[in-house]
């Protein structure tokens, strides 16, 4: 049996998912737009910090221009597609999985957004196995709070990367800074 494919940001959400899984194949995806890699490479560091901790696991990595794919700069759809390319290279079927470790916060909207899009990713992966045996892509569920994911990964959360705008510190005001920040607080016993 094939270890399932995460798809590894080396953010909070999929860094806990890592973590929770183990045995893993890894597939980091550095996605950035042209001339603006900061992200991309504030993500790849944390990975680099992270990945001796994760013995376990077989780390893959791939990049893409997104302001060069035809699937415009959605990111999630051109990771997706990459980790179907790689699934099927790696000889993937309906009996293995594709894992998010995506958007895993508090936000009701990201999860019911994540469902929105299963059928679009079902029709990415339907075209890359030209119809085949294909596996399917699940994400955790429940899903863990900040502060659980915070509690589990104890000092390696600190090694993480979850800015969406770096400039080049975490800014402190995107959605999953704000959010983690939040967990931070309420780890730390500060009243909200
Ligand atoms: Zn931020």
């Amino acid at each position: 049996m094939l270890k399932p494919l995460l798809l590894w940001s080396g953010g909070l959400d999929s860094t806990w998912a890592l973590r929770e899984l183990g045995a893993i194949n890894a597939l980091s995806i550095a996605l950035y737009t042209h001339g603006e890699q900061a992200r991309a490479t504030r993500e790849a560091e944390a990975r680099a910090r992270l990945r001796p901790h994760f013995p376990s696991a077989t780390f893959h990595d791939a990049a893409l221009d997104i302001s060069a794919s035809t699937m415009g700069t959605l990111d999630t759809i051109n990771a997706v597609f990459i980790a179907a390319q790689m699934a099927r290279s790696l000889g993937m079927n309906a009996r293995h999985e594709i894992w998010l470790g995506a958007n895993c916060d508090d936000d009701a909207a990201i999860q019911s957004s994540l469902e929105n899009r299963r059928e679009c990713w079902d029709r990415l992966l339907w075209a890359v196995y030209r119809g085949g045996s294909r596996p399917r892509i699940v994400w955790p569920d429940p899903a863990p709070s900040r502060l659980q994911q915070l509690q589990d990964l104890g000092s390696l959360a600190d090694q993480t990367w979850s800015c969406r705008d770096p400039k080049p510190h975490e800014c402190g005001a995107c959605k999953p800074c704000l959010a983690i920040h939040a967990a931070r607080r309420q780890l730390n016993g500060d009243t909200p």
